[in-house]
């Protein structure tokens, strides 16, 4: 069931299906679905760079937070994860990943699942209104589901009341349901919903996205030299404020999505990645999330770049060597 088939209030009616009033209604277009396809989750979910994500949400469904929010990415991959969570939450075999296959998955990838609420705030804001509409429902259990998912896209959408409307939701207990939140950056949220919630942050927004990155290019150049020769990165790297962390991060996202494609074997044969064998690009994978991860711990932007560098350096040297 798509939006048009929605009825004032939290739940569509007769089908039962998620919340698609207020900012999450739109005309419906089965051809133009809000969410990602099965095949567009199977295969975001199993690039080497989100394999990092995975294993957290294996790992995290175990004792799943109420409150879930996804940053970084971008907009579709961050609707992407958060539907993979929602079935995760629910999926029927109860493995590791979610099947996409059950029932219950069937009915979250198909949004007619009776405890899945949608509020979209990618093409407008969400309301008070529709919240106020949804916080009823939140007091009973979930009505099929092991949980029930309210999931708010692109929250930072919500206006102030909006925001604080949803903060009082998040403040009382809700046994059954989890929320989940997504928005580029934390910062662009209320402090008070970001620390009531689990943070989980994808990797930085890949080339070809709707997000430029026409500012990284001098630096993937200077990188890609220092990767032949070792020279000319840290004359750029030890400049005050040359690097924040949202520019390392984007190097890093870019690398992943070379070292993605040298896997599958659509790289170019001059490419640097096209010269390493399935083992080594596995590596390369590892070294790259470690500098994610020390990025996520505030480690100094200019250091991780450096210690990213000399690794990879290093690996390309000892191969040539060995
Ligand atoms: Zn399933």
């Amino acid at each position: 069931m798509r939006a048009a088939d929605s009825v004032s209030g939290a739940r569509a009616g007769k089908t039962g299906t998620a919340s698609k009033n207020g900012a999450a209604a739109r005309p419906a277009q089965d051809d133009c679905p809000r969410l990602p396809s099965p095949d567009t989750l199977t295969a975001l979910s199993a690039l080497p760079h989100n394999e990092r994500v995975r294993c957290f949400m294996a790992r995290l469904v175990q004792k799943a937070p109420q409150t879930l929010l996804l940053e970084g990415g971008t907009v579709m991959e961050r609707a992407a994860f958060s539907l993979y969570w929602a079935c995760l939450l629910n999926c029927e075999n109860r493995g590791p990943t979610p099947c996409f296959a059950c029932d219950s998955c069937r009915r979250f990838l198909e949004e007619r699942h009776h405890d899945f609420f949608l509020f979209d705030g990618r093409e407008q804001s969400i309301k008070i209104g529709d919240l106020r509409a949804v916080r009823a429902t939140l007091g009973e259990p979930p009505r099929h589901a092991r949980t029930r998912v309210v999931l708010l896209l692109e929250a930072q959408s919500m206006g102030n009341d909006a925001a604080n409307s949803q903060l009082k939701i998040l403040e009382e207990p809700r046994p059954g349901t989890c929320f989940i939140l997504t928005a580029p950056q934390r910062e662009r949220l209320l402090p008070t919903l970001v620390s009531r919630s689990w943070i989980l942050t994808l990797a930085w927004p890949q080339p070809g996205s709707q997000e430029t990155d026409s500012d990284i290019e001098n630096w993937k150049e200077a990188l890609q030299n220092f990767l032949r020769t070792g020279k000319g990165l840290f004359s750029h790297t030890s400049i005050k404020g040359a690097l924040d962390k949202n520019t390392v991060a984007r190097l890093v996202a870019n690398l992943q999505r070379q070292l993605a494609q040298a896997i599958i074997g659509g790289i170019a044969t001059e490419h640097i990645f096209s010269e390493l064998d399935l083992h080594a690009l596995r590596r390369l994978d590892e070294t790259l999330n470690h500098c994610l991860e020390s990025l996520e711990a505030s480690v100094n932007p200019a250091l991780c770049l450096e210690w990213l560098a000399t690794r990879l350096h290093t690996g390309f040297q000892d191969r040539k060597g060995g």
